[in-house]
C-alpha cells in the first residue's frame, strides 16, 4: 500500500530500496515517483567527453563549464592523439561496425590482436574480450557456475557479478573481512561440485583496495578457484599498472582477471584473462560471447591505449600526484575520505538529504561529482564520489578544494 501521491525520498527507500523485484510490477508508478522527486537529473546531458573540464547544461543556466570529478578515464587516454588516430585508422580500414557475434563471423583481427595483447599484458596465456566490462563478468560466470556450484563474494562486487552468478548459489561475506571468508570456505568444504570466490582488485565506492595476497593463500588452501575483478586498479594501481595483482605480485596465482576497457583504457568493452582452456570453454559456452555482436572497429584504440600505459608512465605519475593532492587537500579540510589507495576518492556525508544538497552546492560552484545513495551503498552511507584523472590540473583540483570549503563552512559537516 505506497501512496506514491505523498511518498517523500525517505519514505521510498525504506519501502522498497530500489530492489527491482519490488518495482518491476509496478514500473508506471515507479516512474512517476522519480519524476516528482526530481531523481531523474541524475542522467546529466555531457557536451563534451569525459573532460577533465567539460560542458552541461543542468541548473537552468545554459551551458556552463564544470570541473569533471565522473570519469573513469583515469588517465585522460580517451583524449589523447594516439588513441584517437587509432579509433578512426579502424573504422577506416574495417568500417563502422563489426556485423556478427565472434562466432559467427564478427571476430576480427583486431579482436585477436587485443586478446592477444591484454594477456600479455597480464603475464598470461590467453584472454577473450567482451562487449562490455559488465558482460565479462556477467556472462563468464554464468557459464562457469550452475546449480551445483558456489560463488563465494566479497559483499561489494560489483553489481555485474551478482547477475553473473543468478543461476548458481551464492554466499557472500563483509567486505575485506578475512575471518568471514575463510568460514565460509572451512563451511563449505565438500559441499560443491565448484567454488569461485569473487573479489574486485579496488573497490568502486570506497576505492580501497583487496588484501589480495591474503586472500589468495586462503583461497588455495581450500582448494577453491578466485576471479578477481579490477576495473579500477588496472592502469591507476601496481609499478606498471597492473592493479592489485601487480601490487601483490600475483600473476601466476590468481585464475581469472576481469576488467574493462571502458576505464584506463579509453573506450568500451571488456576481458577475462585466464587459462587457455578456460578460456576457450567460454568461447564456446558464454551466450553474450556467442550471441551478441562484437566490439565494433574503433576499439583498434584499445590496443594503442594498452601500449601507452608502458610509453608513456607520465601519465599514471600525474594521476598519482593528482591523488594525493586532492586527498591531502579534503583531510585538511577535516572531510572523511575513507580507506582509499587509489584514483576513487569518497567523501563520507551519512545522510541522504545532506549529500543532495552538498551536490547541488558543488554544481553551484562548477564542480560536478556524484552523489552516491542506497542502494548502491547501504543507507546510511551516502557520499559524494570523484574520480581522480591524470589530466586534471592543479588549478581546476583548488577549484574544487574551494568549493569544499565553503560546503563545509555552510553545512558545518566538520566538527572539530
Ligand atoms: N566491474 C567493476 C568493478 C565496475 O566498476 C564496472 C563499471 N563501473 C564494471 C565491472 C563494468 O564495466 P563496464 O562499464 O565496462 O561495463
Amino acid at each position: 500500500n505506497i501512496d506514491f501521491a505523498k511518498a517523500s525520498f525517505k519514505d521510498f527507500e525504506n519501502i522498497a530500496g530500489l530492489d527491482p523485484y519490488e518495482w518491476a510490477h509496478l514500473w508506471k508508478e515507479y516512474v512517476a515517483f522519480r519524476s516528482r522527486a526530481g531523481m531523474f537529473n541524475y542522467r546529466q546531458e555531457n557536451l563534451s567527453g569525459c573532460g577533465p573540464e567539460i560542458e552541461l547544461d543542468i541548473l537552468g543556466n545554459g551551458h556552463r563549464k564544470f570541473v569533471s570529478l565522473v570519469s573513469n578515464d583515469y588517465l585522460g587516454f580517451t583524449q589523447h592523439h594516439k588513441v584517437k588516430a587509432a579509433a578512426i585508422a579502424g573504422i577506416e580500414k574495417f568500417g563502422s561496425g563489426a556485423g556478427a557475434s565472434p562466432a559467427i563471423g564478427g571476430h576480427y583481427s583486431f579482436h585477436q590482436d587485443i586478446e592477444d595483447k591484454i594477456a600479455k599484458f597480464f603475464k598470461r596465456d590467453a584472454a577473450i574480450v567482451f562487449t562490455t566490462g559488465y558482460t565479462a563478468n556477467s556472462s563468464s560466470l554464468q557459464a562457469l557456475l550452475k546449480k551445483e556450484d558456489l560463488a563465494i563474494l566479497d559483499m561489494a562486487v560489483h553489481t555485474s557479478v551478482y547477475e553473473g552468478c543468478l543461476l548458481t548459489n551464492v554466499k557472500t561475506f563483509p567486505h575485506n573481512n578475512l575471518e568471514a571468508l575463510e568460514n565460509v570456505l572451512k563451511n563449505t568444504s565438500g559441499q560443491y561440485r565448484t567454488r569461485f570466490v569473487v573479489v574486485d582488485g579496488v573497490y568502486s565506492q570506497d576505492g580501497d583496495l583487496a588484501p589480495l595476497d591474503k586472500i589468495v593463500k586462503l583461497v588455495k588452501s581450500y582448494g577453491a578457484y578466485l576471479v578477481v575483478d579490477d576495473a579500477h586498479g588496472t592502469g591507476v594501481v601496481g609499478k606498471t599498472g597492473r592493479g592489485v595483482i601487480e601490487k601483490f605480485d600475483l600473476f601466476k596465482e590468481v585464475d581469472i582477471i576481469t576488467g574493462t576497457f571502458s576505464k584506463t583504457f579509453a573506450h568500451v568493452g571488456g576481458y577475462l584473462v585466464a587459462s587457455e582452456e578456460l578460456v576457450n570453454y567460454l568461447k564456446f559456452q558464454s551466450r553474450q560471447h556467442i550471441f551478441s555482436a562484437t566490439l565494433s572497429p574503433a576499439s583498434a584504440c584499445i590496443l594503442q591505449a594498452i601500449d601507452l600505459v608502458d610509453s608513456e608512465p607520465k601519465w599514471m605519475e600525474k594521476l598519482w600526484d593528482n591523488i594525493e593532492y586532492l586527498k591531502t587537500g579534503l583531510q585538511s579540510l577535516g572531510l572523511d575520505v575513507g580507506p582509499t589507495s587509489s584514483a576513487i576518492i569518497p567523501v563520507k556525508i551519512g545522510d541522504v538529504d545532506l549529500n543532495a544538497r552538498i551536490c547541488g552546492m558543488l554544481l553551484e560552484a562548477g564542480i560536478y561529482a556524484n552523489q552516491i545513495n542506497y542502494p548502491a551503498v547501504s543507507k546510511k552511507d551516502a557520499r559524494i564520489r570523484m574520480s581522480v584523472m591524470a589530466t586534471h590540473t592543479h588549478v581546476m583540483l583548488n577549484r574544487v578544494l574551494n568549493a569544499w570549503e565553503d560546503v563545509v563552512k555552510k553545512t558545518g559537516i566538520v566538527q572539530s
